[in-house]
């Protein structure tokens, strides 16, 4: 899943950058307004996390102009402890909600994931299909009620897929959730990872769509 992180302050951006990684995010980090604009209107996020004061464009405009596009792109703004008016702009604004800060790190992750599984249109905390579960909170997989040990790239590769059963991923779209800007990709790697989830899970499971891309089938 790639996150967009929106945060000017430098030792804020760097702590979450790390956090986000270390739960196997792609993300992208942006210092001002005008840059989450710019990778708002050229980069699908699955999730936004928008600081409010921000250089060059204030958060609040950042979230209008992307709900005035009917970008839908989940939001999640992060307000000081203090700023309820700020909470309320926000969510008036379009935010799907928000965090306070100084950020309550398991809290933010929550809500992070909360967030990914509304934009999937998934309500159970448990992507759950055909026999294979992932638990996103836990990080665990099983296949028919056994554990399936999964890499982090494996795991970033299923999780789009499993949340849209019969939904076709280009090649491209799966290197958008695995990787963020500064990441090289090799040219191989999704066909690799993609091979070692139909090892483990069964070799049906995902299906290839000649020339267009992957699908885990709806039956
Ligand atoms: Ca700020």
């Amino acid at each position: 899943m790639r996150l967009l992180l929106v945060e000017d302050d430098p030792m804020i951006g760097e702590a979450l950058l790390d956090l986000l990684r270390a739960e196997h995010y792609a993300v992208d980090w942006v210092r001002d307004g005008a840059m989450a604009d710019t990778a708002l209107r050229t980069q699908h996020y699955d999730v936004v996390l928008l600081d409010l004061g921000l250089p060059k464009r204030d958060g609040i405009e950042v979230l209008q102009a992307l709900r005035a596009r009917r970008d839908r792109t989940p939001v999640l703004v992060a307000t000081a402890r203090d700023a309820v008016a700020d909470r309320v702009a926000g969510l008036d604004a379009g935010a799907d909600d928000y965090v306070v800060k100084p950020y309550d790190t398991s809290e933010l992750l929550a809500r992070i994931r909360a967030l990914v599984r509304r934009g999937a249109g998934v309500a159970e905390p448990v992507f759950s299909h055909q026999g294979v579960t992932l638990n996103p909170a836990t990080r665990e997989a099983t296949l028919d009620g056994q554990p399936v040990p999964l890499s982090a790239k494996e795991w970033a590769v299923l999780e789009p897929l499993i949340a849209r059963p019969g939904v076709v991923l280009s090649r491209a779209q799966l290197e958008e959730k695995l990787y963020g800007w500064k990441d090289d990709i090799s040219s191989n790697a999704i066909e690799v990872y993609i091979h070692g989830l139909r090892k483990k899970l069964g070799s049906g499971f995902i299906q290839t769509v000649r020339g267009l891309g992957y699908l885990v089938p709806r039956e």
